[in-house]
């Protein structure tokens, strides 16, 4: 598989500048003061599709070539790369399939729906999904879209990290959150090109560490995917974000689950901002280890707001301690 590089992320700047708004990196004295860093939140929830990777579903459908433009485009997702893809096909007028598990987040399943994009639910969980989905691909001649092991993807997703560095050149460490690593694998591609002084680190839930387990082992390995943080649930790790994770990471953090929606709480009362939980998780791997952080600038990407029901009730309780 091809490793894309800095020149194409600087290429998929170029194609994504007349799509895509840059998103804000915005300082928050209430968040300061709650972590002891000088935290700045890279704001992907602000994106047309509410998270990050809607810049990595344009510049691949841009890459399609004619006859894959005609065949069409299937993904598989627990939802936001589901809607970024479908986003992105609309945009260019190919058509588009996405397989979700069965019950996917309601509102992430209508704005698929919305998008034109016909929706597919099959199996319980993200690994059957993905089966399915690479049969139906087959069958029907579309190409199938992996979640992570397609270089364009993480090239469009890179352009989140040249804006970063660029908003804010001195940071000390970019946390990240991991599902399948695209976002990771992104910002430690610019980081070595614009900022190799900056520490990048990934950050997955301790209840589904495929990502984590992978980069600790130096291979991919499946593990039990429990958390209920969409985003962060895959079960294994993938070939590509792996391979790029690899030599330039410089840690890999877990939180927990409660940390997660913690971290969504402080969101909420400090930020003014709506995260889902897997945009809380940078954020929480800073409050889960303050004293690491403490006096530094740490760039926390909050990489989704497509909260559900069931995160927006429990984020207007307060936290249960103990
Ligand atoms: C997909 C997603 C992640 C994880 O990103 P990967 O590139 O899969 O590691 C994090 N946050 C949100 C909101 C996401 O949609």
């Amino acid at each position: 598989m091809r490793l894309p590089t800095i020149t194409d992320a600087l290429r998929a700047r170029r194609l994504l500048r007349s799509l895509l708004a840059p998103t804000p990196l915005s300082a928050y004295p209430a968040l300061d003061a709650a972590t002891g860093a000088r935290v700045r939140v890279k704001h992907e929830n602000l994106q047309p599709t509410g998270a990050f990777k809607v810049r990595g579903g344009l510049n691949l459908l841009a890459s399609l070539d004619p006859a894959e433009r005609e065949r069409g485009v299937l993904g598989y997702s627990t939802g936001n790369h589901a809607q970024s893809l479908a986003h992105a096909a609309a945009h260019h007028g190919v058509r588009c399939t996405i397989v979700m598990p069965e019950h996917p987040n309601p509102a992430k399943a209508q704005a698929v729906r919305d998008l034109r994009a016909e929706l597919v639910e099959h199996g319980e969980r993200f690994e059957q999904a993905r089966a399915h989905a690479e049969q139906l691909a087959a069958e029907r001649g579309m190409r199938l879209v992996s979640a992570a092991n397609e270089p364009e993807i993480i090239a469009g997703v890179a352009t989140a990290y040249l804006e970063l560095f660029e908003q804010e050149p001195e940071l000390d460490v970019v946390l990240v959150p991991v599902g399948s690593g695209t976002g990771a694998a992104a910002a430690t591609l610019v980081a070595a090109a614009l900022a190799p002084e900056c520490e990048v680190i990934a950050v997955q839930s301790a209840a589904a560490p495929a990502a984590h387990d992978s980069w600790r082992a130096g291979e991919l390995v499946d593990r039990p995917n429990r958390t209920t943080v969409e985003g962060l649930a895959t079960g294994s790790g993938f070939a590509l974000t792996q391979r790029l994770l690899r030599d330039r990471l410089a840690d890999f953090v877990l939180v927990d689950d409660s940390d997660i929606e913690e971290a969504q709480r402080l969101y909420l009362r400090a930020a003014h901002t709506v995260a889902e939980g897997a945009g809380a998780a940078a954020l929480a791997a800073l409050l889960a280890h303050r004293e690491r952080f403490a006096g530094r600038t740490v760039a926390v990407v909050c990489s989704g707001g497509n909260a559900g029901e069931a995160d927006l009730n429990r984020m207007g309780r307060p936290a249960v301690i103990g």
